[in-house]
């Protein structure tokens, strides 16, 4: 993982509850719902509410600060800081874990477009299959 850290964006107040998401997202070695965030922060702040983080999470995303993503299998999004260098993940089909991967399997892909007709800006790829506990699981109960 990289040690990019997008900075906050002068004009956006620095209240306690975006800190805590923004601390959250910082420490989270994949993509986490709204949900999974709302539970690390619940009990050290009682007065956030789901709701919040989702309102927070936006803002995070229309500032530039977070990403937002859903992977196969999943209507859920899943939100990551925006470390400014694109990442790509695997996901089980299983237990819905979320593994990043190392590199990118796109790095030396030319696509077969000529430049007058199409700017390629990004790109997206997604790797599904099984973790290896659930790998395990699955074999024993063949
Ligand atoms: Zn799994
Ligand atoms: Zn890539």
């Amino acid at each position: 993982m990289n040690d990019y850290r997008p900075p906050w964006p002068d004009g956006m107040k620095k209240t306690k509850q975006r800190l805590c998401v923004y601390s959250v997202l910082e420490n989270a070695p994949y993509p986490l719902s709204a949900m999974d965030i709302f539970r690390q922060i619940d009990g050290s702040d009682s007065s956030l509410w789901l709701s919040t983080v989702y309102r927070i999470l936006e803002l995070f995303v229309n500032e530039g600060l977070a990403i937002k993503t859903t992977v196969t299998g999943s209507n859920t999004a899943l939100y990551e800081l925006n470390r400014s260098t694109h990442r790509h993940y695997a996901v089980c089909l299983n237990c819905r874990k979320v593994i990043e991967m190392i590199n990118c399997p796109m790095e030396k892909f030319v696509p077969k477009l000529s430049d007058d007709e199409f700017h390629v800006l990004g790109h997206k790829v997604e790797m599904y299959g099984y973790c290896r506990d659930c790998e395990k699981k699955l074999s024993k109960d063949r």
